[in-house]
C-alpha cells in the first residue's frame, strides 16, 4: 500500500540508555528490558513464528521485566493476532445465507478492532524503546502515536514568545543507528495513516457507516480494506523490526561489557556510564 506522501519538520536528537534499558540480579546485568513484539509480530503474520508470553513472577532485583510496554506490547499483540484470525475466518466464510444486517455490523466491528490494534501495537512497541533511553517517560508516556511522530519542542515551548519547533521522538530513535530516511520517508508515513485513520474513525465518535447490502459484499469489503491496512501494517513493523534488532543488538554488547568490567572489579559508585546508542562502548576511568 502507498501511503500518503508527507514532509516531516521534527528533529532528531541525541540520547543515550538509561540503566533500565536492562534487566539486573543484584549488581549484575542478566538481560535486556525489551521484547521483540514488533519482529514477533510479524514473524507472526508471515507464518513463521510465535508470539511470546511475557515471562511472569520475576522480581525486578531477580532479571524480571520492569518496561510496562513490554507487558502491554505483548497483550496487544496477542489481541492482535486474535483480530486477524477472526477477520480472516469472518472474510472469508463464504455462506450466503447469512443475515446482511449482521454481517455488516461484523465488518464494522472487525475493521475497527484492526485499526485500533495496529495503532496501539505500534505506539507500545515506540514507548517500549523509548523507555531504555533517558528521555524522561513523563514525556512521552501519555502521547499518542500522532505526537510520538511529531509534536512541539517542550523546552522552546517555555520560553515565552518562542515559536516551538518540532520534535520527532520516534526519529529520535532512529538517528543514531542511520535509520531516519527510512523512518521519515516510508515507515511514519505508514504510521501516519493508521493513526489518522484509528482517530477518525475507530476512537472517538466518528465511524464508517453501516450500510447495510448482502453479506457477501459486506465480507468482500472487510476483505478488502483489511488486506490494505494489513499490509501497510505489515511494512511498517518491518522497519520497526530494524530498530528493535539493532537496539537489542547494542544492548546485548555493551551489557556484555558492562559485566566484564563488574567481575573485574569496578565498583557500582564508579559505574556512572554513559551508554551512547550505536557507539561501542568503551569505559575509562576517570581522574
Ligand atoms: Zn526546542
Ligand atoms: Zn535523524
Ligand atoms: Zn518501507
Amino acid at each position: 500500500m502507498e501511503s500518503n506522501k508527507r514532509e516531516w519538520h521534527g528533529t532528531h536528537h541525541s540520547w543515550s540508555y538509561r540503566p533500565q534499558a536492562f534487566r539486573w540480579s543484584g549488581e549484575m546485568i542478566s538481560g535486556i528490558n525489551l521484547l521483540p513484539i514488533a519482529t514477533e509480530m510479524r514473524a507472526w503474520m508471515l507464518q513463521r513464528g510465535h508470539l511470546s508470553i511475557i515471562p511472569t513472577h520475576e522480581a525486578p532485583h531477580n532479571s524480571g521485566f520492569t518496561n510496562p510496554y513490554s507487558k502491554s506490547g505483548v497483550t496487544l499483540s496477542l489481541l492482535m493476532s486474535r483480530v486477524i484470525n477472526s477477520s480472516h475466518d469472518y472474510a472469508n466464510f463464504s455462506e450466503s445465507t447469512d443475515d446482511e444486517t449482521d454481517s455488516e455490523i461484523e465488518r464494522l466491528r472487525l475493521y475497527n478492532e484492526i485499526l485500533l490494534y495496529s495503532t496501539r501495537l505500534c505506539e507500545a512497541s515506540i514507548k517500549q524503546l523509548l523507555y531504555c533511553t533517558q528521555i524522561p517517560e513523563s514525556r512521552y508516556g501519555r502521547m499518542a502515536l500522532g505526537q510520538l511522530l511529531e509534536s512541539p519542542c517542550p523546552g522552546c515551548k517555555r520560553k515565552n514568545g518562542k515559536e516551538p519547533h518540532l520534535v520527532s521522538l520516534v526519529g529520535t530513535l532512529a538517528h543514531p543507528y542511520h535509520l531516519c530516511l527510512e523512518f521519515e520517508h516510508c515507515a511514519m508515513d505508514h504510521m501516519d495513516l493508521v493513526n489518522k485513520l484509528r482517530n477518525s474513525q475507530a476512537a472517538h465518535s466518528g465511524i464508517q457507516d453501516l450500510n447495510i447490502r448482502t453479506a457477501d459484499i459486506s465480507r468482500s469489503q472487510l476483505l478488502e480494506e483489511s488486506t490494505d491496512i494489513l499490509s501497510g501494517f505489515l511494512h511498517m513493523l518491518s522497519h520497526v523490526e530494524k530498530l528493535e534488532q539493532k537496539m537489542l543488538m547494542d544492548l546485548e554488547s555493551k551489557g556484555e561489557a558492562i559485566n566484564r568490567l563488574k567481575l573485574n572489579g569496578l565498583e557500582a559508585k564508579d559505574c556512572n556510564f554513559n551508554l551512547v546508542p550505536g557507539e561501542e562502548f568503551i569505559f575509562q576511568v576517570e581522574g
